[in-house]
């Protein structure tokens, strides 16, 4: 499969690790858009958007958003920080592999877009 984040998670892809368990993934991001962007993936590429969340496969997202508070401690943002998900064109997605924006490191706008 031609996804750029399939290829991280078989190491095809080099990236900066963050954190790693047996289900999910979190790594720089390679055009950060502040002083902490991590993006936190399912291994499995399985939910390419939020669109694709049901009931049957929305545990990976529970368990992600689980790891969120440690992942962002190993950031050193664990004061504040936004989580943000792109789905579709209009949302702005680029990688069609369910991910997570964890933004931080800085005060953040009230801006969301
Ligand atoms: P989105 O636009 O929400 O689909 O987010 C995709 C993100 O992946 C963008 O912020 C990109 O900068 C980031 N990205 C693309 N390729 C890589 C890569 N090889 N390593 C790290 N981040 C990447
Ligand atoms: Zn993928």
């Amino acid at each position: 499969m031609d996804c750029i984040f399939c290829k991280i998670v078989a190491g095809e892809i080099p990236s900066a690790k963050v954190y790693e368990d047996d289900r999910i993934l979190a790594f720089k991001d390679i055009n950060p858009c502040a002083p902490v962007h991590t993006i936190i993936i399912p291994k499995e590429h399985s939910i390419t958007c939020c669109n694709d969340i049901t009931e049957d496969n929305a545990e990976i997202v529970a368990y992600i958003f689980s790891k969120i508070p440690h992942i962002a401690k190993l950031c050193g943002t664990e004061e504040g920080y936004r989580v943000v998900n792109n789905c579709g064109a209009l949302g702005a997605q680029s990688v069609f592999h369910i991910h997570f924006h964890l933004i931080g490191g800085t005060q953040l706008s009230e801006k969301l877009n």
